[in-house]
């Protein structure tokens, strides 16, 4: 068995959409990025390529690649799944939290954990999506960005 960590932050903007999780919820703000900028999606992929001895999503994804721009985050974790299962592992179970003032993202959490477990390939029961806020404190308090963390547990194909 492998554990991985994956750590994430993106800044709020006017006017984008945000994505969390592969979920488009509606807000007055997005999050700023080369890609759907999906936070939540990016730390669980670190998180697996963490465990795998992968590197990392900036490594595998640059934000200079042009063929990346816009491009959904799901996809970046579909691509990273299949390379963690190449590299001889499966997932055994991927546990993340979003921290966010603003919006709720309580309402939109089951959604999110189907759509990451439908990404990544594996049972419902084995993906876990959390959210916190900060009380108001820090940048994530003041509503300037959103972050995420996820851990990772993989095991090899093969004992
Ligand atoms: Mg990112």
């Amino acid at each position: 068995m492998r554990v991985g960590f994956g750590y994430d932050v993106h800044r709020l903007e006017p006017g984008r959409p945000l994505v969390l999780g592969g979920v488009a919820i509606p807000f007055s703000h997005g999050l700023r990025g080369h890609s759907d900028a999906d936070v939540l999606t990016h730390a669980v992929c670190d998180a697996l390529l963490g465990a795998a001895g992968l590197g990392d999503i900036g490594e595998h994804f640059p934000d200079s690649d042009p063929r990346l721009e816009g491009i959904s985050s799901l996809e970046l974790l579909a691509r990273t799944c299949r390379q963690v299962a190449q590299a001889g592992y499966r997932i055994v179970n991927l546990d993340a939290t979003v921290v966010a003032q603003a919006p709720r993202i309580a309402p939109h959490r089951e959604a999110m954990r189907q759509r990451l477990a439908a990404a990544a390939g594996i049972d419902a029961a084995c993906m876990n999506v959390k959210a916190t806020t900060t009380e108001g404190l820090g940048p994530a308090g003041r509503g300037e960005g959103i972050s995420a963390y996820c851990v990772a547990l993989i095991a090899a194909h093969r004992p």
